[in-house]
């Protein structure tokens, strides 16, 4: 098939039927200005494959092909391509919102169990118990009722865990 710059061709199978204009074309590749549902622009299609999807439009495009319902047909693809974006976006941030409500649960959850299960050291020497908190080891991530005597004890008020050091790592 031979193309002919600055002829309008269209889709073979597709059911939507906007043209393309022909900008330039040699043996390998071919430029044209369309209007494509990935987007609106100047593309260049290898010739093999712009020769299996398009055809050359036979006869007069008339009013409807005019530029400046290719311009609008391009814009509308273009805004149809932004709303694919923001509601892509949308639903990321919704996911990353949910799976950190989830962590959070998950972290509350490890927390009041200590606190119910009344999780309390026995292997250093009774200090006092501080009502309602947890530590947390530093190193590991394990969960005790928070207790003065705890190794590295330090009261985090502003935090929802105290800290302690329960000795994982060795004591060097
Ligand atoms: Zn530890």
């Amino acid at each position: 098939m031979e193309i002919i710059v600055g002829v309008w061709y269209k889709r073979k199978t597709r059911t939507y039927e906007l043209p393309v204009k022909i900008i330039s074309a040699d043996d390998e590749n071919v430029k044209f200005l369309g209007a494509e549902p990935i987007g609106s622009g100047i593309f260049s299609m290898r010739l093999e494959s712009f020769e299996a999807h398009y055809d050359e439009y036979e006869g007069n495009l008339g009013e409807e092909y005019s530029i400046d319902v290719l311009s609008a047909a391009m814009i509308r693809y273009a805004d149809t391509l932004a709303n694919y974006v923001d509601g892509y976006d949308f639903y990321n941030k919704k996911q990353k919102e949910t799976e950190q409500e989830i962590r959070k649960l998950q972290r509350e959850n490890r927390i009041l169990k200590v606190l119910v299960e009344g999780k309390r050291q026995t292997a250093w020497q009774k200090g006092e118990i501080i009502p309602g908190r947890v530590a947390m080891c530093s190193a590991c991530s394990k969960l005790i009722i928070s207790e003065t005597t705890l190794p590295f004890f330090r009261q985090k008020n502003d935090k929802d865990t105290d800290e302690y050091y329960c000795g994982c790592r060795g004591f060097e």
